[in-house]
């Protein structure tokens, strides 16, 4: 037997200590947060300035978090970050690459111009808490990783154009055959945000809401998911720049990385599941710093699946150092830095 194996009943218990609110919802005594968002009332004209735009957002976010709620307002906060996310498309900067490309007219760098579905279904193959998991894959991505699994969507544009209403049609059937949640994925699901916004203002069925994202998000992004996202389940990949940058083509990745996982932390009753997908020969330079910061940070009782599923797919054979899956020694290594770190609630392997 090897000691990293799952037990599944650990596995729930495990991740019921880390979601409280995610399974709260599951069992009907709580709702998900876009739920919430729908009932705070606020006042705005779409040719509002951004600025008069996040000032009433502010107020609402503070209604929001003292529980100030009222039965279909005609306006709600949920309408309004839809309206000011899709503003922000005209220059976008939805995420930190912030390429600032009309969005309604071009695609940006990440290729995304309208929302484009690639694949949608009920989903088998996530983490235990999650499935069946209802998951949108939209193409495009904000990433260049030279070893990405699902790189014939996310480094095209492929899949269908649906309305919001749509799509919202889509999630409540899925929820009807069972789905536990909606998971916006991709690619990435940054660049679909105002698309995603809209659609949920047409979702009337109680499904929380997994962001299934690489978390490159700009700041403005992550306040509009502030009172939407019930679970972050976000990647970290890399535990410094230079890995970040060589291998993902990411800028000032860890920076804007940690940012928004501790702007995430609180963020209203959101919870984490941190997804880290252990990469040959970088358990020093990336499992390690990443397990620590994790423990520091946002605690030890976080729920983080530290994945050894790793395979050299896409252009990761010009890159010898991670031509290869993981060896034994790596896996035991991965799964001994979660014990040094006391990762509690750890899914490994
Ligand atoms: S989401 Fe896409 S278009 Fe927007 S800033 Fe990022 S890369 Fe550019």
């Amino acid at each position: 037997m090897i000691w990293f194996r799952r037990i599944n009943i650990d596995e729930i218990e495990s991740a019921k200590r880390a979601l409280p609110h995610y399974f709260a919802i599951l069992k009907g005594d709580e709702k998900p947060n876009f739920f919430y968002a729908k009932q705070v009332e606020v006042s705005f004209d779409e040719s509002f300035s951004f600025e008069e735009l996040w000032n009433i957002h502010e107020e609402g976010m503070k209604k929001l978090k003292e529980g100030e709620f009222i039965e279909n307002p005609e306006q709600s906060l949920l309408d309004l970050k839809a309206v000011i996310a899709d503003k922000i498309l005209e220059k976008c900067e939805l995420c930190e690459i912030k390429c600032n490309v009309n969005r309604k007219n071009d695609i940006g760098y990440c290729r995304v111009g309208e929302s484009l579905v690639a694949s949608d279904f009920l989903h088998l193959g996530e983490e235990p808490e999650l499935v069946p998991s209802y998951t949108i894959f939209f193409s495009g991505c904000n990433f260049r990783c030279v070893f990405c699994q699902n790189w014939d969507i996310s480094q095209y544009r492929v899949g269908i154009s649906y309305l919001p209403k749509e799509m919202a049609t889509k999630i409540m059937v899925a929820f009807a055959k069972g789905a536990k949640n909606v998971n916006f994925v991709g690619g990435e699901p940054t660049p679909n945000l105002p698309f995603i916004l809209k659609t949920l203002r047409f979702v009337k069925t109680p499904i929380p809401v997994v962001w299934n994202s690489n978390m490159y998000m700009s700041e403005k992004s992550m306040k509009l998911l502030d009172g939407v996202v019930d679970v972050y389940l976000g990647d970290f990949k890399w535990g410094n720049n230079d890995c970040a940058l060589k291998y993902s083509k990411a800028p000032g990745y860890w920076e804007i990385i940690t940012r928004n996982y501790l702007l995430a932390k609180d963020h209203y009753k959101a919870e984490f599941l941190i997804r880290h997908l252990v990469i040959p020969t970088h358990l020093e330079c990336c499992t390690k710093p990443i397990l620590k910061w994790i423990s520091e940070n946002l605690g030890k009782d976080v729920r983080v699946n530290v994945m050894f599923q790793y395979r050299p797919e896409y252009k990761a054979g010009e890159y010898k150092e991670i031509d290869r899956g993981l060896n034994y020694n790596e896996m035991k290594r991965a799964a001994e830095l979660v014990r040094e770190f006391e990762l509690r609630n750890a899914l490994v392997g």
